[in-house]
This record gives structure tokens, C-alpha cells and sequence, in this order.
């Protein structure tokens, strides 16, 4: 295995196509081809000898739509388990049934981590009600996934589609790490417009990661090129944001990046292993 790419999105399930991710489509300027099937998906990463996590989102209590992602990703990784390691979500607003889901997405589905994207989920991390939600992804020993910063989707829309960017703000998570400080976060993207708060919580909290998804390399800032050379080199994992950023167009523009290449196992594998608990993996399986 070459590398684990920590973010990814699985092909729509049939029938649950948003407009957001219309809208993020214009915004990323895709060219390339969507997988239509999670076959189609697995032969990408096939190719590039890298495991994909597939993330799903739940927000059923925004959508007043079923959620079904967990069960949605679990069937993939069965179907592909040397390929995909699976993601659950859960809308903070479920309360104890939000507990529940996690533990049953742990336990009976082997979710190994949980996404969640505050804009489209509507909640600001660091409030009390939320709070069981974390405790009990702490316990159970996976980490949390939280998009950080601005959203593709719905951007340039009216309204940017109805997706308020407050929430994505990292400084949020900021309380969550400094009080569970046995749950791993990972701040998903580069956070503009709050790089400087995220660079300061990954340098200040030892349980804060960040992967560097969602933006071709070519664009990344200066300060976060420089840490990751330095200070940062534990905490940065490597993700493409596939479907929504191409895999194949993300590493070839991290080529051009120049990253000295030293440090591509630690950011390509041993990073995303030790913050997913997999050390050992996947020659167990
Ligand atoms: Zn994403």
C-alpha cells in the first residue's frame, strides 16, 4: 500500500444526488469523470496502490431526509475491504439517538471514524448538547473528521446554498480538543479564511491533525508549506477529496509542490495509520 487517502466521498448512493454537490461541481471546475459505481471508484484507487476512507454526512434532521450513508458505506467496504476503510456521520442534533448511531456504526458496521460537516449540519462543536456525541466517539477510540473552513458546495449560489460558513470555522473544535483530549479531530482542508487559527490548534493541541484535502497543492499557503517541513509533519495527512478534487489531478500537482520527499511516508501513511489506530495494518487483515 502506498498511501491512505483520508477523504474521500463514496458515488452517490442511487437516488440521493444534491444540488449542492451540483453546485460544488462548477466551483472545483471538474473535468474529470465521476465514479458512477463504487467498482468505478475502486479501480481509481486501485491503480494508485492507495486505500480510500470513504466519508459520508448525515444531517436527516436539516434534510428531513432518511439518513442511510453508514449503511451506504459499510456495504462498499465489504464489497472492496482492501480498498476502503469506512467513515460514519451522525447530525449533532439526534441527541441520544445520535449516541446510539455511533456506537451501533462502530460496533456492528466497523466505522472507523465519523465525519461531519458543520455548514450543511447547522452546529457550532464547542455547545454543551453535543457533547455526549463526542464523548462516546472518544470511547470508542476512532476520530472525527470535521470539514474546516470555506464550502465548495453551494458556493457562488444565492445564498451560497442556504450554507452558513460560520460554522466551519475550526476554533469551534478548539474546546472539544482541549476538553475530551483522547478524541483525535481532524481539521479537514486548509481552513481558509482561518489557516492561522487552524496552524495554531495543530501546533497547540497534540490531538488535532489536519489533512490536506479539498485544495490542489499548487494553491496552498506558504505558512502551511513551511510547517509541514518543520513542526507539523506528524500532524498533516494526506487526502485528495475524490470525487470532488481528482485523486490523479491532486498528486500530480503536489508533484510540482516540491515537499521534500522524506517526508511523503509520514504524511502519504504514517500519520493517517496512527491517528486511525491501524499501525499494524493492513497486514492483519
Ligand atoms: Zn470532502
Amino acid at each position: 500500500m502506498r498511501a491512505i487517502d483520508i477523504h474521500t466521498h463514496p458515488p452517490a448512493e442511487p437516488g440521493t444526488e444534491s444540488e449542492n454537490r451540483e453546485a460544488g461541481r462548477s466551483y472545483f471546475n471538474q473535468t474529470w469523470e465521476m465514479p458512477k459505481t463504487p467498482a468505478d471508484m475502486a479501480a481509481t484507487f486501485e491503480k494508485l496502490d492507495i486505500v480510500a476512507c470513504l466519508l459520508p454526512v448525515d444531517n436527516e434532521t436539516i434534510t428531513g431526509k432518511r439518513y442511510t450513508g453508514d449503511q451506504w458505506v459499510a456495504k462498499i467496504v465489504d464489497e472492496f475491504p482492501e480498498r476502503f476503510i469506512g467513515f460514519g456521520s451522525v447530525d449533532p442534533h439526534k441527541g441520544q439517538a445520535g449516541v446510539k448511531q455511533v456506537e451501533h456504526a462502530v460496533k456492528e458496521l466497523g466505522m472507523r471514524g465519523f465525519k461531519f460537516f458543520p455548514n450543511g449540519q447547522r452546529f457550532f462543536a464547542h455547545e454543551a448538547q453535543y457533547y455526549p456525541i463526542w464523548e462516546k466517539i472518544a470511547e470508542l477510540g476512532v476520530p472525527i473528521i470535521t470539514h474546516a473552513g470555506h464550502a465548495g458546495g453551494g458556493s457562488g449560489q444565492p445564498g451560497g446554498g442556504g450554507l452558513g460558513l460560520r460554522y466551519s470555522d475550526p476554533m469551534w473544535w478548539d474546546d472539544v480538543a482541549a476538553d475530551i483530549p483522547e478524541l483525535k479531530i481532524i481539521l479537514a482542508h486548509p481552513a481558509w479564511p482561518w489557516q492561522e487559527e487552524q496552524i495554531s490548534m495543530l501546533v497547540h493541541k497534540a490531538n488535532v491533525f489536519m489533512d490536506i484535502s479539498g485544495w490542489s497543492p499548487r494553491y496552498f499557503p506558504e505558512a502551511l508549506v513551511r510547517e509541514m517541513h518543520t513542526r507539523l509533519q506528524n500532524k498533516i495527512l494526506f487526502g485528495s477529496d475524490h470525487p470532488t478534487l481528482s485523486v490523479d489531478r491532486w498528486l500530480q500537482d503536489w508533484k510540482e509542490l516540491g515537499v521534500a520527499e522524506e517526508l511523503e511516508p509520514k504524511i502519504f501513511l504514517e500519520n493517517a495509520k496512527h491517528v486511525l489506530g491501524i499501525d499494524d495494518w493492513p497486514e492483519k487483515q
